[in-house]
């Protein structure tokens, strides 16, 4: 059979390779031109760094099995993500654990003493949290909500907190410890040659073409099926409305030496018209010493227009409404599969992108073992 894969993030690239490994011809395209998605990294030409082109991404996982299958295509070198962040004028250690409680309120209590101090300044009026910010009064009160994440929440998402969902606080963690560590998941690590190379070599298997510069509304061929990873909107030519997306501007600087001497550096406070400072030799600390020069990347957030790339799906009531509305014309859709980020429109971590992939991948071997693939 003859398959096409819009998109050569990665969603597209593991089911790809699925594909062409049960004997099958795949044609990857991808508009843009190189693969990887958003995870692109490349090597800055002034300074040799290695660039998280659209952002920083750091691998974490709890998923044994999607550990084991990434590391098949790349070394993985340890790294945890270490926060730090500007409010108020001071520099602080993010996720909010024991330091960060210490610091801020200018004490110097022991977990047990941290907790309960936190648990009175916390709204406990608020049962069933149902925004981010009742989220946040009700897991830290209202100080650290307003030093670290109203501000910096307004900024990413153009919204008040009051209408965004709880959800998106539940990624951070909220320690009473001294684990500065951003996330909980036992692995986590940074490819050795970055992720396009991983994302190249999961590619690189008998039965696929890579067609770069390439969009899929332009192809004329036909195929047996299709596996969508763009924009499921985007699919159906944006007939019923637009989903919400917000998009990033990055700004390069590039400095002698050090610029800031962290990896990432939050800037809380909403007269500071950037959410984050990202200095990119510090994701690769094997190597960070090898650069005389330091590329840095200042980022802002913004709507995203018809023209801009997709980042973060906004997911608000009127989305949502419009998404079941694409996801019922999907269902309609003949051979024709929606997924990852994009295609299935929601806030997906890398990890998670790599398992719905792998799960979609075990379907669609089952279905070649007993012939039913449609
Ligand atoms: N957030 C915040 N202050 C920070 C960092 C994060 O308010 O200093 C909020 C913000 O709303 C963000 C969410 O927490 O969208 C999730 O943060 P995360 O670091 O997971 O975002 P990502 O790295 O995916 O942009």
């Amino acid at each position: 059979m003859r398959f096409c894969v819009a998109g050569a993030g990665l969603s597209g690239a593991v089911i790809a390779r699925t594909l062409a490994q049960c004997g099958h011809d795949v044609i990857v395209v991808d508009e843009r031109s190189h693969v990887g998605g958003n995870c692109h990294t490349e090597r800055d030409p002034e300074t040799g760094v290695m660039v998280h082109r659209y952002g920083p991404h750091i691998f974490h996982t709890a998923d044994e099995r999607v550990w084991q299958y990434v590391q098949r295509f790349g070394t993985f070198r340890p790294y945890t993500n270490r926060v730090k962040a500007v409010a108020g004028g001071r520099v602080h250690v993010l996720p909010v654990n024991l330091l960060t409680i210490n610091q801020f309120f200018g004490k110097t209590m022991d977990p047990g003493e941290a907790r309960a101090f936190v648990a009175a300044k916390a709204d406990r009026s608020i049962v069933e949290p149902r925004s981010f910010e009742e989220q946040a009064l009700k897991m830290v009160g209202s100080e650290l909500y307003q030093a670290f994440f109203r501000g910096y929440t307004r900024k990413q998402w153009g919204i008040d907190p009051t209408e965004l969902p709880a959800s998106i606080l539940k990624r951070l963690p909220l320690r009473f410890d001294y684990d500065d560590n951003y996330f909980n998941h036992p692995y986590q690590g940074i490819p050795e040659d970055g992720y396009t190379s991983v994302i190249q070599n999961i590619l690189n298997v008998d039965g696929i073409e890579v067609r770069n510069n390439c969009s899929f509304e332009f192809l004329s061929e036909t195929f047996d099926h299709v596996f969508y990873t763009g924009p499921i909107d985007r699919y159906f030519g944006f007939r019923i409305g637009r989903l919400a997306y917000r998009t990033l501007d990055f700004e390069r600087i590039v400095a002698d030496g050090d610029f800031q001497g962290t990896a990432v550096m939050n800037y809380c406070d909403e007269d500071v018209p950037y959410t984050r400072i990202t200095e990119h030799k510090y994701f690769a600390p094997w190597e960070k010493d090898n650069f005389s020069k330091t590329v840095c990347f200042r980022e802002y957030s913004r709507s995203a227009g018809e023209n801009d790339i997709p980042y973060y799906p906004v997911r608000l009531v009127n989305d949502r409404i419009l998404l079941d509305n694409y996801i019922s014309m999907a269902r309609k859709e003949k051979n024709v599969s929606f997924l990852g980020r994009l295609g299935t429109y929601r806030y997906l971590d890398m990890d998670v992108t790599i398992k719905e992939a792998l799960h979609a991948s075990d379907v669609i071997e089952r279905a070649f073992q007993s012939s039913s693939f449609s």
